[in-house]
């Protein structure tokens, strides 16, 4: 095992694309470059809460001097000799153009060649950057748990992710006014080390685009496809379709497993939009539990729901169409770049569609699986039925009558107004013993199968809160606890059979569980 400290330093990002002349640490337009220099803020009184040991284990490494490596992730000294940086983006938020937003609030401190990959090591709540537009580039505890947590939670959920290494408190107090209502308090300060082979979006490209900055729109488009596409081969038109063709895949299966596991992001502005693919930015996400496909976690989001659950798809379509847009300038042809993008509704329509039949079981194809399917989804939601418990317990499917007890359980909603779905119930889950009956797989097989594709423990909103609560008090330990359930989703945890359970009611209607703002 090596030491994460003593990793070669390699700042592709940074020594290939242009940097930012201004060496002034202030909110402003930030022209011609990818990025700005910037140092990181020096934390009073740093703490490590916790080290995802696991990532550290997959990267190879170990940590050999841990009061060394809490100074270098709360920022407190410098990777060695990297020099840190902040990224400039620009990004739709809410349907709407926004401009030059960036990094107001992380930094990336080192790239680093491990094992045979570079990975970008990033503080998020590490100070003010030239992207700060006013606000502080400080974050608070309750979020940096959020994020930490999930981002591990997703990964061992098998769905593309940026990692979180560390989670750090500062010691310095934070402002915050949680539900913008004008109440505002001090809150601890926290910083979440994330990683990633990239932390390139969308935005990145709009900015440069809208600028009508074409020749540092190439400049990056050209490295990201030299660094992370580099099978597609060397620049051309064909090329760069090429490229547009497989971020568009990646940001389709992503979506088909949020849909999968019922995660909901709450911010899928462009500037959140991985050009990997991969899930970014933790804020006011949120995991379904009653199915209900106009839910969002999102109270900023509350009027037009414009990223609720069921509609996370067409979102994504939305953000690729404004990808499409800022890489026009580089393929000058429109209609290329519309055959792919009408090929994710086809494609996803598909990908979607296998999926749902995997979570119910059925390997085979018949047609009466899509009804099936949509009749199920109706059923769930107009019952009030917990999802993740739902599918989990489907997979000990027996027949109707015992079933129907199973699912009564799973309702959020009072037995007499759950029997009057009784009925239906029952009528779907004949046709579902039905339609087993034509499946070759025994029932033990089926079961594994569905186990492998339905997490039987997901990080409910509760669950995030009750550890942020205990935090707040000084007590780390249900951050752990959380973290070591999260690493094997799909296994039976008897020991962790507690968080296997409907949301309390305690927690319908808090702040934090089921409703969450972009304050962080
Ligand atoms: P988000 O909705 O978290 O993706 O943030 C949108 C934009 O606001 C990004 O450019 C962030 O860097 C910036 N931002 C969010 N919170 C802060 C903060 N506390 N200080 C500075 N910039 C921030
Ligand atoms: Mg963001």
């Amino acid at each position: 095992m090596k030491d994460i400290l003593k990793q070669e330093i390699d700042q592709r990002f940074a020594d290939k694309l242009p940097a930012d002349h201004i060496a002034v640490n202030s909110p402003r337009q930030v022209l011609e470059a990818c990025y700005s220099f910037v140092d990181t803020k020096i934390p009073s009184n740093p703490k490590l809460l916790h080290v995802s040991s696991s990532f550290l284990d997959e990267l190879k490494l170990e940590i050999d001097d841990e009061d060394e490596f809490l100074k270098v992730v709360s920022g407190a000294i410098p990777y060695r000799s990297a020099k840190s940086y902040a990224m400039c983006y620009g990004g739709h938020q809410f349907g709407n153009w926004a401009g030059q937003l960036g990094d107001g609030r992380a930094i990336n401190i080192a790239e680093l060649n491990i094992d045979s990959s570079n990975w970008k090591f990033q503080l998020k709540g590490s100070g003010p950057t030239p992207y700060s537009r006013g606000s502080d580039g400080l974050a608070v505890l309750r979020s940096s748990i959020r994020e930490y947590l999930c981002s591990e939670a997703m990964h061992y959920l098998g769905i593309a992710t940026t990692r979180a290494l560390s989670l750090v408190t500062t010691g310095d107090q934070v402002p915050r006014d949680i539900m913008y209502t004008g109440d505002v308090k001090d809150e601890p300060g926290a910083i979440v080390c994330r990683v990633s082979p990239s932390f390139v979006r969308i935005g990145s490209f709009e900015i440069f685009t809208s600028r009508r900055d074409i020749e540092n729109l190439k400049k990056l488009t050209d490295h990201v496809i030299q660094e992370h596409y580099p099978h597609l081969g060397e620049p051309s038109k064909e090329t760069y379709l090429n490229f547009f063709q497989e971020v568009v895949n990646r940001t389709k299966t992503m979506i088909v497993h949020w849909q999968r596991v019922g995660f909901v992001h709450g911010v899928m502005n462009t500037d959140n939009m991985s050009i990997l693919g991969l899930t970014i930015d933790y804020g006011p996400y949120g995991w379904l539990e009653d199915y209900d496909r106009s839910w969002t976690p999102n109270t900023t989001d509350a009027q037009h729901r414009r990223y609720r659950y069921g509609n996370q798809a067409s979102i994504a379509l939305w953000n690729l169409t404004q990808l499409a847009n800022s890489l026009y300038p580089l393929i000058d042809e429109v209609e290329p770049l519309e055959k792919i993008l009408d090929g994710f509704k086809t494609e996803y329509l598909d990908e979607y569609f296998q999926m749902m039949s995997s979570k119910i079981g059925l390997q085979k194809k018949s047609n009466v699986d899509a009804p099936l399917i949509d009749e199920l989804k109706d059923l769930l939601e107009n019952s009030s039925v917990d999802m993740t418990i739902f599918f989990r317990n489907l997979s000990q499917f027996d027949n109707p009558t015992t079933f129907i007890d199973v699912v009564r359980e799973s309702s959020y909603l009072e037995v007499d107004k759950f029997d009057t779905f009784i009925d239906s119930w029952m009528s779907w889950l004949s046709d579902y013993s039905e339609r087993l009956n034509a499946e070759d797989r025994s029932k033990e097989e089926r079961a594994e199968a569905m186990n492998a594709v339905n997490p039987k423990y997901v990080l409910r909103n509760y669950m995030a809160q009750l550890a942020i609560e205990a935090a707040e008090k000084e007590d780390f330990s249900l951050i752990d606890e959380l973290y070591q359930l999260l690493l094997r989703p799909y296994d039976d945890q008897p020991e962790m059979e507690k968080w296997f359970a409907k949301r309390p009611d305690w927690a319908l209607d808090k702040v934090g569980c089921s409703m969450l703002s972009c304050s962080s």
